[in-house]
């Protein structure tokens, strides 16, 4: 891996985990989600990074996929999970933590478990690849579940990890939470590994649009504000997801209709918000690493 890239990787890495601990600092309930992001958002920009996608704030049984529109007025509360990326040129740090806004046993246990997956998990990585031995996706998964499941707690199965390029988020190998038939062993590269606990059925499924987009295709549009949405997106997002309230910041509430149009015109995807098939609460918490040639694991935002 040539230098200047594996420098890039270390630097967002750095910069996420001190944005995570800035972010400790300033969460506390009955704060507007809006307050929070864009400060999250704010930190990254002034220590040089940028954000590899917009930050989610997602409270109890929305698992994923969360992000306040610009007039949102939700406030925080629950079982908060927050999960943020920071990008130097495209190469990403992702991560995310977990926080209980309501003092309560069970979210506390439930962030421990995503937690000790996390960790557990990790620790196999390195034991077994720092000792020059493989390590198989599958074998990954199962620790993560049976860790989740020794806290009493289901993983949520159709929620993983994923391998990571150049303004490339998810590039092809998902890491499962959860035991699978998948017989593939972790090859050198930049991976995400995010257990996510639930106290409910362990699933999540699709539920309202989320805000969230990501470019799907450059091909002509008619309008002259989805032209100026479309070439905004090109030049500041590229294949990296963004929200409309960072469109809206940039071009004003306009923008949501040239949204609109690029989303029926098949220029854009959005995100559905993902939310746990029984209502239940989910914690989450996230590391990037990177694995060179050698099997040397770091974790990049530690
Ligand atoms: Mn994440
Ligand atoms: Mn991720």
């Amino acid at each position: 891996m040539e230098s200047s890239k594996k420098e890039k990787i270390i630097k967002a890495g750095k910069i996420a985990s001190e944005v995570r601990d800035y972010a400790r600092g300033i969460i506390k309930k009955d704060t507007p989600l809006i307050e929070i992001v864009e400060k999250i958002e704010s930190k990254i920009f002034e220590l040089g990074g940028k954000p590899a996608f917009p930050t989610t704030l997602s409270i109890d049984n929305v698992a994923a996929h969360y992000t306040p529109s610009y007039d949102d007025k939700t406030l925080s509360k629950g079982l908060l999970k927050i999960d943020f990326g920071v990008h130097i040129d495209g190469w990403t740090a992702d991560n995310a933590f977990s926080v209980d806004l309501e003092n309560n046993e069970e979210n506390k246990r439930l962030i421990k478990a995503s937690q000790d997956a996390l960790e557990n998990s990790i620790k196999l990585i390195k034991e077994k690849l720092e000792n020059n031995l493989s390590v198989n996706l599958t074998e990954i998964g199962t620790e993560i579940s049976k860790t989740i499941e020794s806290n009493n707690f289901f993983p949520v199965i159709n929620l993983t990890g994923h391998s990571m390029e150049q303004y490339n988020l998810h590039s092809g190998i998902s890491i499962p939470n959860i035991e699978t038939s998948i017989d593939l062993e972790l090859e050198p590269g930049l991976y995400a590994i995010e257990p996510f606990a639930t106290n409910g059925s362990g699933k999540v499924h699709d539920g309202k649009p989320s805000g969230i987009y990501e470019l799907k295709s450059e091909k002509n549009v008619r309008s002259p504000i989805a032209r100026e949405v479309l070439s905004l997106i090109i030049n500041e997002y590229n294949t990296l997801p963004f929200c409309s309230r960072w469109i809206v910041k940039k071009i004003g509430s306009k923008a949501i209709f040239g949204l609109k149009q690029l989303e029926e015109n098949g220029n854009l995807y959005q995100f559905p918000e993902l939310i746990e098939i029984s209502d239940s609460r989910v914690s989450q918490t996230e590391h990037t690493i990177l694995i060179d040639k050698n099997g040397k694991v770091i974790i990049t935002t530690e």
